[in-house]
């Protein structure tokens, strides 16, 4: 063979090697049992340091699509608009997500900080597709990732660092006057499974295959979420992400 059909070869048995462990990890996935074990608690704490928590609700209905302060309302499980069931995800999530997802969300705020910061917890339900690759869901919402890195925070609670992968993202809005703008935000994340933790959603894959394969288990991952504005002048929001995580992590380790 030369060369170039040499490559192919290789690229092909690489494809047909990637098939047959896809195609095993589904002959083993009759014998896969799902746990309800999660790696962490599915609740986010009013207080993280000095900031305080803010409890959103969503209205289901689409053509709606009111957002309220939980605790600005007389009645916080009706929409007063329509009327619809009010819940913790807006009609996209809950369109999206398999009807098992777990969720929980809070806004933070914290004295003289303008922006403030919003953190999601996304718990897996049954089928275990509830948690994408977070790239593809910002790009398909509008936002554009201009900067990509995993930053190590230093953790009061143990010796490893908390590796959180950190996105610097851009959205072309439109000002009320009609002029366009830019926003700038970031996007930050890690994954807990039980007694796995990292910000790479292909290394969560490998997890989930290995733990499928090897001890025939499926548990149910989470993915914690930090958001908000960021100026584009600087990484100011870095420190933010870091000193809001290191003291929400330990909140979120279930009790032994
Ligand atoms: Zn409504």
């Amino acid at each position: 063979m030369d060369s170039n059909s040499k490559s192919i070869f290789y690229a092909r048995v690489f494809v047909i090697a990637a098939l047959g462990v896809s195609a095993w990890a589904m002959v083993y996935k009759t014998g896969v049992d799902n746990t309800d074990e999660a790696g962490i608690v599915l609740h986010l704490p009013e207080r993280v340091g000095e900031w305080t928590g803010v409890d959103l609700l969503f209205c289901p209905e689409r053509s709606c699509g009111g957002q309220f302060v939980s605790m600005q309302l007389e009645d916080p499980t009706t929409c007063p608009r329509c009327g619809a069931r009010l819940g913790n995800m807006n009609w996209a999530e809950r369109s999206m997500l398999p009807a098992d997802t777990g969720m929980a969300r809070k806004y933070y705020v914290r004295p003289g900080q303008r922006d403030p910061l919003h953190a999601t917890i996304v718990l897996s339900g049954d089928d275990r597709s509830s948690i994408h690759r977070p790239q593809v869901c910002m790009t398909a919402a509008g936002h554009e990732i201009q900067n990509e890195r995993i930053i190590r925070i230093p953790m009061p609670t143990r010796e490893e660092p908390l590796e959180v992968m950190v996105m610097d993202m851009t959205r072309s809005v439109t000002r009320e006057d009609g002029s366009p703008a830019v926003y700038t935000s970031y996007y930050a994340y890690w994954f807990v499974g039980k007694d796995r933790e990292t910000a790479s959603h292909l290394a969560r894959m490998a997890y989930m295959a290995y733990d499928r394969i090897v001890h025939g288990v499926s548990h149910r991952w989470a993915y914690i979420a930090l958001s908000g504005g960021r100026d584009p002048r600087h990484e100011g929001h870095l420190q933010v992400i870091a000193d809001f995580a290191s003291r929400l992590h330990p909140a979120l380790l279930k009790p032994e």
